[in-house]
């Protein structure tokens, strides 16, 4: 019996391992043609694999390490060296993956078992069973926000993780008397204020290898290739935990949601790369910020933020897009069609924000959480992209996109696709990017203008976007305020917002924002 493990599967404690000492991992190219993925994201994953083929032959493993155009090519000369070998294999998250994985096996006289996958905290069947019992309520004593479907729903799951593993629970109740403390954690930092240094792991000859093969191979694909820095091994994964649990939990929580001009980690644990290949087990990342708060070396608003993030959010979106495929991936309840504007791909734009978060993305494969909700998926949920075609440009620029995270952050919490995992949209005018950063201070445009000359183009935008989709939107979730705005604007000002919405449009789309 030989495990076959994929490139997001590189853990060496995951259960399969522990019963064989064979293995087979694959680098297909053109799979990683699918889509122009950023050299970043191809090099971590190609560096991480080879990383971790040598780590399993230092333990033991006979390991069968193949390179191939496609994953059919590799299984053909594994077959023929192996005929009919029973292969074994951890479940992807990837919606169909798996029923094609035993397809190309099958079809070469092999057979493949698939068994769970243990890179995440909770099992589908752990979250089917809490969804079907009951997907709203608990009848908590804690505190939900019982205003927001969403954040109950995914608070509720979050809810029932805790109580179900423990974590920062004191016996039934949450450790420190509240399950989160979400009103801690808005800060912006002052002025003075500078961010905790962020580690950077050098790229050793392995990795520079696989660059220069990307650099070759995948020459045209969008984002910088040079600047790489992510940890490819498990011990470097665990270096970068160690870090932020001594060196930026302490801040995580209050300046979780902040954004600073020409700073782009903040106190944020750029962690998801390494968990997302599998170098990094959920709990490994949870206990270690759990024991710092037990320590005193962590405050609790920050901790129990990280931990939400980690086993609520994290699980949460898989089990979401697990249950939804494949309906999520083209959902579009608002039914959006604009094309992504090309400051998408070049960063031209004299908007701030914009700039620095496509900049971002472009130089490093990465932004941070509220980048990626409330400047990137905002302007295009407010101008009008399709939420599929924004799923395409999530998935090929970040560091850490599979499609089973990517889909349901973007088409479902950013786009607002479908109504499966948020009762309201993301939508926000340049009133909240102004409030959580320091970016509108000096941009060209004005925050406080909504028409006329450098008005802020969030603003015209987002009050057009309420109204192109009020009849879908009016009634929904936590919009009722919004909508009290929307009543209040006359026919003058509607018209002076839609022909400001319409101009920005026409520029955003020659590229003149
Ligand atoms: P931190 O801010 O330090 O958070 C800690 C960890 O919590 C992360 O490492 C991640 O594992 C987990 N986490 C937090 N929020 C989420 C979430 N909503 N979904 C899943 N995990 C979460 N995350 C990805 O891993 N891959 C993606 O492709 C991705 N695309 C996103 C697209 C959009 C539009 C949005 C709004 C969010 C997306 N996220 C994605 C979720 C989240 O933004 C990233 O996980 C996070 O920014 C990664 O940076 P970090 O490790 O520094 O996170």
């Amino acid at each position: 019996m030989t495990v076959w493990l994929l490139g997001d599967q590189l853990h060496p404690g995951v259960t399969p391992l522990q019963s064989t000492d064979h293995v087979l991992l694959v680098e297909a190219y053109q799979f990683a043609e699918r889509r122009r993925y950023h050299p970043q994201k191809l090099t971590l994953v190609f560096s991480a694999m080879r990383h971790f083929r040598d780590d399993l032959c230092d333990r033991g493993y006979d390991v069968t390490y193949l390179r191939a155009e496609t994953f059919g090519d590799a299984l053909d000369r594994y077959f023929e060296a192996n005929p009919a070998d029973d292969l074994v294999a951890m479940r992807s998250p990837s919606h169909g993956a798996d029923e094609w994985r035993q397809r190309l096996v099958r079809e070469r006289g092999g057979t493949l078992t698939l068994v769970e996958n243990d890179l995440f905290l909770t099992s589908p069947a752990a979250f089917d069973a809490w969804a079907g019992v009951d997907g709203s309520d608990e009848g908590d004593s804690g505190e939900p926000d019982a205003d927001d479907e969403t954040t109950f729903r995914q608070e509720d799951w979050y809810r029932h993780v805790r109580r179900e593993t423990g974590i920062l629970m004191a016996g039934a109740e949450p450790v420190g008397g509240a399950w989160n403390y979400d009103e801690e954690n808005r800060e912006t930092p002052p002025p003075e204020w500078s961010p905790p240094e962020v580690p950077r792991f050098e790229p050793d000859e392995k990795t520079r290898e696989v660059q220069a093969f990307v650099a070759d191979r995948y020459g045209d694909h969008w984002g910088d290739p040079n600047g790489f820095r992510w940890p490819v091994t498990r011990e470097a994964a665990l270096q970068a935990l160690d870090h932020f649990v001594s060196v930026r939990l302490p801040e995580f929580g209050a300046y979780q949601d902040a954004m600073r001009g020409g700073e782009w980690a903040l106190c944020h644990s750029l962690l998801s790369a390494a968990m997302n290949l599998g170098l990094l087990r959920p709990r490994e990342v949870v206990d270690p910020a759990v024991e710092a708060y037990e320590s005193g070396d962590a405050p609790l608003n920050s901790v129990e933020g990280f931990v939400r993030q980690v086993i609520g959010w994290r699980e949460f979106m898989r089990h979401v897009y697990r249950r939804s495929m494949p309906e999520l991936a083209s959902a579009n309840q608002l039914g959006q069609t604009a094309s992504l504007p090309p400051l998408y791909w070049d960063g031209e734009t004299e908007m701030r924000c914009l700039s620095e978060a496509v900049e971002h993305v472009h130089d490093r494969g990465y932004a941070h959480h509220i980048e990626r909700l409330m400047v990137l998926s905002n302007f295009a949920l407010i101008y009008g992209v399709d939420p599929a075609e924004l799923n395409e440009w999530f998935h090929l620029g970040f560091v850490d996109a599979y499609h089973w995270v990517t889909t349901p952050n973007v088409v479902g919490m950013g786009s607002f696709g479908t109504d499966v995992l948020s009762s309201k949209p993301y939508a926000a005018s340049a009133n909240y990017i102004d409030k959580m950063s320091d970016y509108c201070a000096d941009c060209p445009y004005a925050k406080s203008k909504t028409t006329g000359e450098n008005a802020c183009p969030f603003n015209a935008l987002y009050w057009d976007f309420l109204k192109r989709n009020e009849e879908t939107l009016r009634g929904t979730g936590r919009m009722g305020l919004m909508y009290a705005h929307v009543d209040r604007k006359d026919d003058a000002e509607w018209r002076a917002i839609r022909e400001r919405a319409d101009d920005l449009r026409s520029a955003a789309a020659e590229g003149e924002l």
